[in-house]
């Protein structure tokens, strides 16, 4: 084989970067909250419509932050689904709270809303929501849920920057949403989050509080007291402005990213029906409402045996194709620290039948026609 071997994410590079970092370390301000830190939030609150942006250390931090600014605590429980990254779960488990895991749906992978109600008992708090891929799924009927019972919900968003649903950006449903901008993201600096405050009335000065070491230094920045001190339950949640400042690049450079993962993705949509068709395999669905950002493509085979053998077929081509979340529900944490009062079904069959196709911006032609080929070729085919 004299290809290159055929990456399944890169990490976008984005034009302003090397220039913004030199500012930075120029400039004598490489702590947190300085003014690249400020621009990224700028165009963070343009992107998603959210009234306040608060740049994390991760999404995983953020969901923390998020849990504090809730006062979840022991004896809570909140529902998170059990098709989702470790931290949807981790986050809740940290506040010494039980994640309660409810099933997807399996047109989406989104937290099924039929299934909701009844995971719901006097000390559900919260819903923490993922909406998988970036695709919405139901969210009208979500928020009305969450509303009737009185319960918050909070979006982990790490999939979904500048996707909507029904016209409005993904990050404004729940009271609180959280971003991730780790390398494997659409948008990234290496490791990095943020917290989109909805309901500020409620959240967005405890919110700046608790992030900053309990203090009230974004307070004294502003000039509103003329001094800063400790306040509040707190820990340290900012990054570095040298973060801010790839942040704030990539994020300049936002639409041009989108226009290049979504011609990716477009262009799987359209080459593989036709031998999904023959092979039985299901191309992910986004539904009408879903205006999704081309953040990952899977495929679900028929059975776990396709779900191996497909990926196998890849790797000997050079390509690496991946699958995805291991349930939660079932994971060694999940059941020690979470509680499951319906078995996840759904979830452990598409655990066991994904598989996700390369997907970065920068993709050619020439390599998105090798991955056609790949997928295409499986099984078997005219290869001896
Ligand atoms: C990536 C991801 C996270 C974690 O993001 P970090 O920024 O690495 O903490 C959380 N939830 C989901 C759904 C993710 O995909």
């Amino acid at each position: 084989m004299t290809e290159p071997v055929l990456v399944f994410s890169r990490p976008h590079r984005a034009p302003g970067e090397d220039t913004y970092v030199s500012e930075v370390l120029a400039s004598g301000h490489v702590h947190g909250d300085g003014p690249f830190t400020s621009a990224a939030s700028t165009l963070l609150r343009e992107i998603t419509g959210a009234p306040q942006a608060l740049l994390t250390t991760s999404c995983t931090h953020a969901l923390e932050l998020a849990g504090v600014l809730l006062e979840i605590g022991p004896g809570d429980e909140v529902v998170v689904p059990s098709f989702t990254f470790s931290s949807t779960a981790a986050a809740v488990a940290m506040r010494g709270a039980t994640p309660v895991f409810v099933d997807v749906d399996p047109t989406t992978l989104c937290l099924d809303v039929d299934l909701l109600e009844a995971a719901i008992t006097e000390r559900t708090r919260a819903v923490y929501t993922v909406h998988y891929g970036g695709v919405g799924h139901r969210l009208d009927e979500l928020t009305a849920l969450c509303a009737r019972r009185g319960i918050d919900l909070v979006e982990d968003n790490a999939h979904g920057l500048g996707a909507r649903w029904r016209g409005r950006p993904l990050g404004t449903f729940g009271a609180m949403a959280t971003q991730s901008f780790h390398d494997t993201k659409n948008v990234h600096c290496g490791e990095g989050g943020a917290l989109l405050v909805n309901d500020v009335d409620r959240f967005a000065q405890r919110a700046e509080i608790v992030r900053e070491k309990g203090t009230n230094r974004a307070m004294f920045l502003r000039g509103q007291v003329d001094k800063y001190t400790w306040v509040d339950t707190g820990s340290s949640y900012l990054p570095s402005d040298l973060l801010a400042a790839v942040l704030r690049a990539q994020l300049e450079d936002f639409e041009r990213i989108q226009a290049g993962r979504t011609a990716v993705w477009d262009r799987y949509a359209h080459d593989l029906p036709s031998w999904a068709e023959d092979v039985g395999a299901t191309l992910m669905h986004v539904p009408e409402e879903a205006e999704h950002p081309a953040h990952l493509f899977y495929l679900l085979m028929p059975d776990h045996e396709g779900q191996t053998g497909l990926l196998g077929h890849l790797r000997e081509q050079g390509i690496v194709g991946t699958f995805h979340y291991q349930p939660l529900d079932s994971s060694p944490a999940g059941q020690r620290l979470g509680r499951t009062p319906v078995p996840c079904t759904v979830t452990a069959d598409v655990a066991a039948r994904l598989v996700r196709l390369p997907l970065w911006p920068d993709l050619t032609d020439a390599d998105l026609d090798r991955v056609v080929a790949g997928v295409t070729s499986y099984p078997g085919g005219p290869r001896s």
